[in-house]
């Protein structure tokens, strides 16, 4: 990689000729200091220049230490060095040009641009491919100290090497499969659903109301979760926040994923100012005319401050967040059905199976790397134990690496183990979508083990420097009923003892005439 950057120092007075002499020693020890410890490449300090409470610097580095990395550290160390002599301070610096020149796989067929770059070009010199990136030199000092420009960089070149392989596809592999078992029904459960009016479908996208009959269905999965897995496991029923605020998808990595394919969330946003002369307005103009006035709305709002719940467990992380944990409060183990989860579905409608407002049941576990891969196992286990045995599910396992994963796992997973930074996910056999072979399963539940992720974004630490990691799964009651009645259907004469046991009398669905 070769670099190359004109800065300016901003000095608090103007720095006198005398002090050429101490600022050349300065720049030649700083350069040959770098150039020693550095086996390969060269940095140089091309040439400096005293002007108007200024001092400007030419750098170049090839495969050396960063330009922009060696100005953080002269405006540490000009300051002891000449600053008490000449009377004059470092206030900061400035950037005049910022160039990059780095190899890449290929050149891209799709130029593309990025935040706080002036422009990304591409070119063959002798043979390298090389992207020429430009950053923008108004980028601002902290962006440069929190390794800003790093990051422009990596991804520069994990965009080219995705329009080279394409997105990649999630790595898919069954590895457990519970037999066929009895099927009652090919009908589409959603429409067995709506038509004994256990669910009915609201005005807006993908939500539904859920009747009293279906749930008291989700109410004995509650109590087959209850008795097969929670119990048994010693994990406590707690209420996680179902409102987010950005600080808590940045520091669990899902605002990096933004509606890139995995993450889709509702915004949330908040009035500008929550007094009634503000809105006045428009409360008047929905009295008089009975309609929503959007576009007026747009002007009394903020940007959003986050979303709704998306994946459950972030939020629970502020609670330990900065903390350092007891050994005897290790593994911390709970579950969470407090309240809905929101997905922004793109498509078309769907069914029941994929909603925009889900009930999910979360589970979530933390402790010593050998503590959440323990528990990982016997949960995977139990769950397996509700789908194949108490509701008698044809189901699957599937071992799959999603992207959040992905991002955490680099190094960690191995084919040897069980499960150790992974997910397992529990797809159902659909006979409404045709044969078992050719059809699509409904992914109806996932447990992952996800290592230090989660504790190293929260920063949570243990006693003793014990290592931590963590684990979740989670699965809605949506799924999970689409899919018993997707193979058992809505007569409960055909639905196993081993479920009815846990099934209160069903209200009898109201009639409309
Ligand atoms: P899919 O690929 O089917 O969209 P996903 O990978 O988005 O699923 P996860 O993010 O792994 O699902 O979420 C875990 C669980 O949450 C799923 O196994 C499922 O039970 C539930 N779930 C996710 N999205 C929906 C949805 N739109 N409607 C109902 N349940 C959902
Ligand atoms: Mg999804
Ligand atoms: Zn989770």
């Amino acid at each position: 990689m070769k670099q190359y950057l004109e800065a300016s120092f901003i000095l608090s007075g103007i720095l006198p000729s005398e002090s050429e002499e101490e600022l050349t020693k300065f720049f030649n020890d700083f350069s040959t200091n770098i150039n020693q410890i550095k086996d390969e490449g060269n940095f140089k300090i091309e040439k400096w220049k005293i002007g108007d409470k200024k001092l400007r610097i030419d750098i170049s580095s090839d495969n050396s230490i960063s330009p922009h990395v060696a100005i953080l550290r002269i405006r540490k160390l000009l300051g002891p060095a000449i600053g008490k002599k000449f009377r004059v301070g470092v206030r900061g610096f400035e950037f005049i040009k910022y160039v990059i020149e780095t190899e890449i796989e290929i050149i891209p067929e799709s130029a593309f641009s990025l935040p706080l770059t002036e422009s990304i070009e591409f070119k063959e010199v002798e043979g390298k491919k090389i992207a020429l990136i430009t950053i923008d030199p108004k980028m601002e000092e902290d962006f440069i100290e929190k390794g800003a420009v790093e990051r422009i960089i990596k991804l520069v070149s994990e965009k080219i090497s995705k329009q080279m392989h394409g997105a990649k596809k999630e790595h898919h592999e069954i590895v457990w499969y519970s037999g066929e078992k009895e099927l009652h029904t090919e009908d589409n459960p959603t429409t067995l659903l709506q038509k004994a009016n256990w669910i009915h479908r609201t005005n807006y996208r993908n939500q539904w109301i859920l009747s009293p009959s279906i749930t008291t269905l989700a109410e004995a999965v509650k109590k087959i979760m209850v008795d097969v897995v929670y119990q048994p496991l010693c994990f406590h029923q707690m209420m996680i926040p179902k409102l987010v605020d950005w600080s808590v998808w940045l520091r669990s990595g899902h605002a990096e994923g933004l509606y890139q394919g995995g993450f889709e969330p509702y915004f949330v946003v908040q009035p500008k100012e929550a007094n009634p002369e503000l809105f006045e307005e428009i409360a008047d103009f929905i009295t008089i005319t009975k309609t929503i006035p959007s576009e007026m709305l747009f002007d009394k709002i903020t940007a959003p401050i986050g979303g709704l719940s998306y994946a459950q467990c972030p939020p629970f992380w502020p609670w330990l967040q900065g903390k350092t944990l007891a050994k005897e409060s290790l593994p911390i183990k709970i579950y969470d059905w407090s309240g809905p989860t929101y997905r922004y579905e793109s498509g078309s409608a769907f069914g029941f199976e994929r909603v925009d407002e889900l009930h999910r049941i979360e589970t979530l576990f933390i402790g010593s790397p050998e503590q959440v891969k323990k528990i990982g196992v016997e949960t995977r286990y139990k769950i397996r134990e509700v789908f194949e045995k108490v509701l008698e599910l044809e189901v699957r396992e599937a071992r799959v690496m999603p992207w959040w994963l992905e991002q955490a796992s680099q190094g960690e997973t191995s084919d040897e183990d069980e499960l150790i930074v992974g997910t397992i996910d529990y797809e159902a056999y659909m006979p409404y979508r045709g044969s078992r072979e050719e059809s699509e399963w409904l992914e109806i539940q996932n447990i992952s083990i996800i290592g230090h992720k989660y504790p190293k974004g929260f920063t949570v630490k243990a006693e003793g420097n014990i290592e931590l990691w963590s684990g979740c799964g989670g699965g809605s009651f949506e799924r999970i009923l689409t899919a018993f009645i997707a193979q058992k259907g809505l007569d409960r004469k055909n639905w196993p003892d081993s479920f009815l046991k846990y099934v209160d009398e069903i209200p009898e669905p109201i009639k409309f005439l």
